[in-house]
């Protein structure tokens, strides 16, 4: 027996692999396409003939691949059902917190454990103390593979028993993220619109993380706890500042589509006559309807 498979050798897996073999953990690693594991296979990684000797060759197995289809069509291959009994099962690629329950229920049911979780780093950051890779499932099965999972992530935190907490988490920072990426890159356009060099925005905005982590404290304060009133700034002028970005773009001739979509959520919040309380309380008008 190996004491860790890696399954999916990906950008993510590989980056896990090298990992628990840097780790002088033994790691079995098994890859659909071939080529992949040769890198990690010189580096002291075990091959597998498939995906089920590769389930069976440890008493772990973290899954990396693209999606939660991807790893059922793994589980279901040929000789698997023999192969999971026992094993514990971790889920490290991204998915849904439906998608996690499902599959646990999926997977606890041929009689393997079950862990899920997701990566908040890349790849190049695997393995550092700093690294944060967030686990739900049944706590004793969590501890005790909680230090073979650390040579990943030296922040691995424990999100609790319920399976789905750890996926609710990363799809709500992707959530996070998706509109950094899409509005750092709506700044960069308005730099290179106006002959200011990109990278020194970078730097800017790198400087400012510090302030950005008080208002992301701040917000979720602020929402938890339903309290709007008395802002310091009220959401009528950020909307006004951000309705100004559309107005910016067309002076500029750049696309549009990014401060008109963040402005119509302004002026939503503005007409229902939210103006007046903290930019926050526009989550009244991205709420679903009671
Ligand atoms: P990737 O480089 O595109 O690798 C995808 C892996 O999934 C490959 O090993 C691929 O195998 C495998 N795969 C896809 N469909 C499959 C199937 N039907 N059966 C078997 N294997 C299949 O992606 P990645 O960057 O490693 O990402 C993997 C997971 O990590 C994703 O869920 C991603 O969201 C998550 N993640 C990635 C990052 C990152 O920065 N890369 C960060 C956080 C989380 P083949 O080689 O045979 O195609």
């Amino acid at each position: 027996m190996s004491d860790v498979t890696v399954i999916g050798l990906g950008e993510m897996g590989s980056a896990l692999a090298a990992a628990f073999v840097r780790g002088g953990h033994r790691t079995t690693v098994w890859n659909r396409s071939g080529g992949k594991a040769e890198r990690l296979i010189l580096a002291g990684a075990l091959p597998a003939e498939g995906a089920a000797a590769a389930v069976a060759a440890s008493p772990i197995i973290v899954i990396c691949v693209s999606d939660y289809p991807a790893t059922r069509a793994i589980l279901q291959s040929e000789g698997m059902a023999d192969a999971l009994a026992g094993r514990t099962i971790v889920q490290l690629s991204t998915g849904t917190p439906k998608e996690a329950r499902d599959l646990d229920g999926w997977v606890t049911k041929l009689g393997a454990a079950y862990l899920d979780g997701g990566i908040v780093a890349w790849p190049r950051q695997i393995g550092e103390a700093g690294t944060t890779i967030l686990v739900s499932g049944d706590e004793t099965t969590f501890r005790r593979n909680e230090k073979l999972l650390r040579t990943l992530a030296g922040n691995l935190t424990y999100m609790g028993v319920e399976i789905g907490r750890s996926s609710v988490l990363f799809t709500a920072l992707l959530s996070y993220l998706a509109m950094h990426w899409v509005g750092f890159c709506q700044g960069a356009l308005v730099c290179e619109a106006e002959g200011v060099d990109v990278a020194s925005f970078g730097s800017m905005v790198g400087d400012l993380a510090p302030i950005l982590g008080i208002d992301s404290r701040n917000m979720g304060d602020l929402i938890a706890n339903e309290r709007f009133a008395n802002p310091e700034s009220t959401l009528k002028t950020a909307g006004t500042d951000i309705g100004r970005l559309v107005q910016h773009a067309a002076e500029a001739g750049i696309s549009a589509e990014v401060p008109r979509f963040a402005a119509a959520i302004f002026r939503r919040a503005i007409d229902a006559g939210h103006g007046a309380e903290e930019h926050a309380a526009i989550i009244k008008v991205m709420r679903p309807a009671a």
